[in-house]
Parts: structure tokens; sequence; C-alpha cells
């Protein structure tokens, strides 16, 4: 299977008229390491048979993370469409392993923009260049859509912050250097660095999951954890402001993740109907069966230029957050549409062939984390709302 395709390759064309050819090749070159690396290992990532650390910390090596960073800091600086571009193709390749690196560039994200300079020289380099694996801890085992609403509490006494609480649901827990942590100080919401390992810093047994199973996901459990005071990012009380500014971006990298999902199953879905024959002629010959393959087409299309259109107006420096919210709420319910038309369209063998499951049940995750569909859409029209005064 080609990943990085002639239309990705045209899309560039006409988005970065001018250096689309290096953009290109950038891509071009991931896309043969995914096909190569990453796509014949996703079974065995999804049933445990192999460990995410290994290949996860070759494709860091390849650059995966440099893309939209700065040069100054070891990155490529490349525009955030080549970024999110990059997560669809390796969202067709590994959804889970996607879902892994896109949290752990979120978090560089964060230290670039809220970050002072030496927090900026000390952990974006190794989180870029793949050397500290990154988790961004925000959800807790009682609020998740209402994050702003949490418990756990960061006081500040003689030079050092003292955590208590915990964060559920974390993906990359466990097993990352760094987490970027969000806990409550006398000013409200607030922001940290919390370095692993430290005392006072635990984690939960892994969480079973539907999907996304290549990538761990634990509670994160602070007991009296000290950290310097340092280690607070940009300024107390503003950690719910720096939260929905590094989930804005990320939205358009989820999308971006569940494109690539749907484009996989909708191969997979091509290439049996072309096969597969009933009646005396291949399946794809029956206008039913065409239909849904276009209309899974047409949505791999739609929810692509949508997660692009996002891109283009955060390249430009634009208030994208309802843009992003689009296109997250579209490409990941389009994403679920495709692998159950996929499903469908392998009749029997769809729902006995473990690939097709996997599928689904990697897309089933992003109608819910990162912001579910129904927040979205209130956030959507709340901005559209305030865009028509
Ligand atoms: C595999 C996995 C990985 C994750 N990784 C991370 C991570 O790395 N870091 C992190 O911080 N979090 C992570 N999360 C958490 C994820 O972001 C949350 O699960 C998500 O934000 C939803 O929060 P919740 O589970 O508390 O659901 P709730 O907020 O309790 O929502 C439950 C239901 O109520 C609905 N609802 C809530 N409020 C409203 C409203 N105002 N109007 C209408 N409907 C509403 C929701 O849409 C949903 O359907 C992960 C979750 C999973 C499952």
């Amino acid at each position: 299977m080609t990943i990085y395709t002639a239309e990705h390759k045209l899309l560039m064309q006409m988005l970065h008229p001018a250096k689309h050819q290096e953009y290109s090749d950038v891509l071009s070159s991931l896309g043969l390491y995914m096909e190569k690396e990453i796509l014949p290992l996703s079974p065995k990532l999804d049933t445990g048979e192999a460990a995410m650390a290994g290949p996860r910390s070759a494709l860091l090596k390849q650059g995966m993370s440099l893309i939209p960073f700065p040069a100054e800091y070891g990155g490529l600086g490349l525009p955030f469409s080549v970024y999110a571009t990059a997560v669809e193709l390796l969202g067709t390749a590994d959804a889970s392993m996607a879902l892994s690196i896109e949290i752990h560039n979120a978090v560089a994200e964060g230290v670039l923009r809220f970050g002072t300079e030496s927090q900026r020289q000390l952990h974006l380099r190794g989180i870029i260049s793949g050397r500290k694996l990154a988790s961004f801890a925000l959800t807790e085992p009682a609020s998740g859509s209402d994050a702003g609403n949490m418990a756990t509490t960061a006081e500040k006494r003689a030079g050092e912050y003292t955590i208590n609480g915990s964060k559920m649901f974390i993906t990359n827990a466990g097993e990352a250097d760094v987490y970027l942590v969000f806990a409550k100080t006398s000013r409200g919401p607030s922001c940290f660095m919390v370095e692993s390992p430290r005392a006072g810093l635990k984690f939960g047994a892994e969480l079973k999951k539907l999907g996304m199973r290549g990538s761990k996901t634990r509670e994160v459990i602070f007991s009296d954890c000290r950290i310097p005071e340092d280690n607070l990012i940009g300024e107390e009380g503003k950690g719910a402001d720096y939260a929905k500014e590094i989930l804005h971006g990320a939205r358009i990298v989820v999308a971006a993740l569940n494109v690539g999902i749907a484009q996989l199953a909708y191969g997979e879905a091509l290439a049996y109907a072309r096969k597969r024959r009933a009646f005396g002629k291949a399946i794809a010959d029956f206008q039913l069966v065409r239909a849904k393959l276009a209309d899974t087409k047409i949505g791999i299309s739609a929810g692509r230029l949508l997660y692009l259109y996002a891109s283009r107006i955060k390249e430009m420096g634009g208030d994208y957050a309802s843009e992003a919210s689009q296109a997250k709420v579209y490409a990941t319910e389009m994403s679920l549409r495709a692998c159950d038309e996929a499903i469908q369209i392998h009749g029997g063998y769809g729902y006995t062939t473990d690939d097709l499951h996997r599928h689904w049940r990697d897309a089933r995750l992003l109608t819910i984390g990162e912001g579910t569909s129904e927040v979205l859409r209130m956030l959507i029209t709340r901005r559209e709302l305030a865009r028509s005064q």
C-alpha cells in the first residue's frame, strides 16, 4: 500500500507552490519508512505481540516530531499543514503510534508557546528529537470535558510546588520522561512540567481499551510530589487557557489521524470489492457497493480539506479554534462510518477479520478523546455566534 499518495502531493503543491517539492520529499520519505517499518507491525502492536517503544523511538529518529518546530531548537521549521499530513500518514500506518506521537508533540507545542526560553532549551530539543517521551496530563477521574473543574492541587512553599491528586486516561503514562501537568494553585488552574521518575509520582495499572491498544493509557497519581518552582510553565492561573490553546492545535492533528484510518479502511474495502464476486460479477460493479465506496471517498477528501484548511489558518496566525473543531468532529465521525462500511463490504469476512475490527476500534476513541463531539459542537456554535455579532 502507498501511504504518501499523488493526492497528498498535489495538495502540497496547491498549498505551498514555492516549496512543495521540499515538503513532499520529507513526507514521501516518512511515508516510505512507515510502509516498510510501521504498517506491517500494526497488527502486532494491537495484540501486544510487539511493543511500541522501539519502533516509536526509531520513527522519532526519522524526524517525525521535528517537522513543525523551529530550527533553533533542532526542528525542521516546516508548516503545520506538512506536520498534520505526516500524522495522517502515520494514522494509516498505525493509529495507536500516531496517537502516542501527536500527544507527545502537543506537549512540545505547549513548551514552545508558553514556556520560558530556558524551559524551551531544557525540554524542546529532547522531546522533538525523541530522546524524551512526553505525556499530557489534564483529564481527571471526575473531570474530563469539564477539565477546568480539576481537583489536583499544586501548593507553593519554599521554592517548590507540591502536587497532590490524580490524572486519568493519560496516554504515554508510565513510559514518558516528562509530563505536562495541569493543577490548581491559589490563582487557579496552572501548568507544570514534571520529570519522571520522581518521588510522589506513581502510575496506575495499564487500562484495558477497546482500541488504540499499542499505546499505553494509565492513571497518573501525585502524592506530595515536589517539583522546583521553575517547573511552572507560563503564569499561575493561566493553565486552562494554555490547555485550550494546545488542544485546538491537537484537534487538527487528530482530524488528520482519523483521515489516515479512513484511508486505510477504504483502501482495503476497494481492493476487496474489486476481487470478491457475486451473481457473476465483482461486487464493485453493484451500484449500492459503489455508493458506499463513493461516500467514503468523499468523506476522506472532505476531512482532509478541513484539517488542511484549519492548518493553513493556524500557519497564517488566525483564530482556528472553530475550524480545528469542525475538522475533528467531521473527520472522527467520518472515519467511523468508513470503517463500518469497510466491514459491511467485506460481508461475513468483515465480521471475522481482525484487521478490519482494529481500524474501527482505533477510530472509535477520537469522537471522545481531546474534546468529545458533543462538546466541540457547542464550541463551534459558540465561536460562530461570537463571530457573527
Ligand atoms: C484512550 C484514551 C486516551 C486519552 N488520553 C488522554 C491524555 O493523554 N491526556 C488527557 O488529559 N486526557 C486523555 N484522555 C481523556 C479524554 O480526553 C476524555 O475522556 C475526554 O475529554 C472526555 O472526558 P470524560 O471521559 O471525563 O467524559 P465526560 O466529560 O464525563 O463526558 C461524558 C459524556 O457527557 C457528554 N458531555 C459532557 N459535557 C457535556 C455538555 N456540556 N453538553 C453535552 N454533552 C456533554 C460528553 O460529550 C460525553 O458523551 C484519554 C481518554 C482515552 C479514553
